[in-house]
């Protein structure tokens, strides 16, 4: 049994039928791993939000694939990918997008709510999940009594609760501290210790470094930064 790249995309482009046209992803190769952590690292405008949303089931391209499990999701209807998307991804914004009346536990069961998820057992998935983030002592809190980092945390927990086969954050920590900026790197560590797949997309360099692996995208074209290549032998620069 050959095992399957969780995201496969092949000479992907994304165009932007404006006047100009917007070149936002061009020829994009990319594969990811199970159980890798990449960082997607690039200045604004470069086509970072486009490529999540492609890789989030959200927008699709103008040319080229994109195999998520091995499934080849450009041929599928609007309603498979949307049900896709709700089993195999878990998204996590900047902001947290947590409802502010509702407790820790009941922002990441209602995720299941909307999802159509069996009722039995909600709660205690909602649980599993919080204590993986690290807030099994916070379930009864509302967003309004935790910091940031946990609120972060919450909106973790929430897209984990289905256990996705891709953790899909868009500048994480972009409203953080440095030191929730710091807890929440480590959260990630964490996660992708624990063999969840996971893909980070930040503008910030020093968030990018905590992945094991880089990949820079510019106006749309991504480049793999080499990693950790011994210098050569007898050469000096
Ligand atoms: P980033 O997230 O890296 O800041 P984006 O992916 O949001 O970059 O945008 C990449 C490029 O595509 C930008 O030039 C942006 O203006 C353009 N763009 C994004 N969405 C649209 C759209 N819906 N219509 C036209 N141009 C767009
Ligand atoms: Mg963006």
């Amino acid at each position: 049994m050959t095992i399957e790249p969780v995201v496969e995309l092949r000479n992907l482009s994304r165009t932007f039928d404006t006047e100009p046209p917007v070149y936002a992803l061009r020829a994009v190769d990319l594969v990811v791993q199970r159980g890798e952590w990449v960082a997607i690292v690039g200045p604004s405008g470069s086509g970072k939000s486009t490529l999540l949303n492609v890789l989030g089931l959200l927008d699709r391209p103008t040319e080229g694939s994109y195999f998520l499990d091995g499934f080849d999701v450009g041929s599928l209807s609007d309603g498979k990918r949307a049900s896709l998307r709700g089993r195999r991804i878990g998204f996590v914004f900047q902001s947290f997008h947590l409802l502010a009346y509702r407790s820790a536990v009941e922002n990441v069961m209602l995720a299941e709510t909307y999802r159509g998820e069996a009722r039995a057992g909600r709660r205690e998935r909602a649980v599993a999940a919080l204590e993986l983030v690290g807030l099994g002592h916070r379930l009864d809190f509302r967003p309004t009594k935790l910091s940031g980092g946990e609120r972060q945390r919450v909106a973790i927990a929430r897209a984990l609760v289905g256990e996705p086969s891709l953790l899909l954050a868009d500048e994480p920590t972009g409203n953080l501290d440095t030191t929730n900026t710091e807890s929440i790197l480590e959260l990630f560590a964490d996660l992708h210790r624990a063999g969840i797949t996971v893909i980070t997309i930040t503008h910030d360099h020093e968030v990018a470094r905590h992945a094991a692996r880089t990949v820079r995208i510019t106006d749309g074209v991504l480049t793999e930064s080499a990693t950790a290549v011994a210098p050569s032998m007898g050469v000096s620069l």
